[in-house]
């Protein structure tokens, strides 16, 4: 079996007097597409934030491979590739596609890789090398979840953390945009994937973990939780 990239073990965290995980532990094995499931408020959000240092875990423990990286400051979770592409995309106005994806780099010393990484983006999206040189606040809502991407791309992630990439984006985008989180992994790119739209995180997902009031509810392969009976009525709309 692959190796564990990123490993998440009985993590508490809160905001204020407000605790939003209540020990949640996973794992992403390397090359996997893993999702995470639930509803509204289940704590999705808050675990990626933990993993990426955005929020800290005042218990419990995260580790890359095999380092510690539950106190690291968040820069410097993302120096070792835990590379966190949150909700909404956060372009900026002003800067050309290039420009905001050069900026996905700034942690890149070695300017011939990131040339070789920008060619790499341009050869995943064509659509982001056509417009290399548009304002990026021009660019459509799926465009610009294909920029936030290529952006997260350029600093080489050991692992992808990707927020509801479908969010806000019409019915064929978000097909369109599974289809990209499909190929990148084809690639190489071990993902952990929130998404309200569990139909399609099941469809691609290896693994997945169903939260649930800031716990780990049910988990399973991927193939297993589209399959089960509970997952259907609570996430699936009832109709398998
Ligand atoms: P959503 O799909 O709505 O983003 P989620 O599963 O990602 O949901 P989180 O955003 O992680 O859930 O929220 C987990 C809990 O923490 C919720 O009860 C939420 O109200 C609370 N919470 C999230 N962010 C904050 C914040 N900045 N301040 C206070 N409470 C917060």
């Amino acid at each position: 079996m692959s190796e564990t990239v990123l490993s998440v073990r009985d993590v508490e965290a809160f905001y204020g007097k407000i605790q939003a995980l209540h020990g949640v532990s996973l794992d992403v094995r390397e090359g996997q597409i893993v999702a995470l499931l639930g509803s509204n408020g289940a704590g999705k959000t808050t675990t990626l934030k933990s993993v990426s240092g955005l929020v800290r875990a005042q218990s419990g423990e995260i580790r890359l491979r095999d380092k510690p990286i539950t106190t690291m400051a968040a820069h410097a979770i993302a120096r070792l590739g835990v590379v966190h592409v949150p909700e909404g995309r956060h372009m900026l106005k002003g800067l050309s596609v290039t420009e905001n994806l050069e900026l996905g780099a700034f942690t890149v010393r070695d300017a011939q890789l990131r040339r070789r990484r920008l060619e790499e983006v341009f050869e995943l999206f064509p659509r982001m090398a056509e417009r290399r040189n548009q304002d990026a606040s021009l660019l459509s809502g799926g465009e610009q979840q294909m920029l936030a991407i290529g952006r997260a791309l350029m600093q080489g992630p050991e692992v992808l953390l990707l927020d509801e990439p479908s969010m806000g984006l019409a019915p064929k985008l978000v097909t369109d945009t599974m289809r990209i989180v499909k190929r990148l992994n084809e690639r190489g790119t071990t993902i952990l994937l929130v998404e309200q739209n569990a139909r399609l995180a099941l469809k691609l997902a290896h693994y997945g973990y169903v939260l649930e009031n800031g716990k780990v509810r049910m988990q399973g392969a991927g193939a297993e939780l589209r399959n089960d009976e509970r997952i259907i009525q609570a996430y699936l709309g009832g109709a398998g």
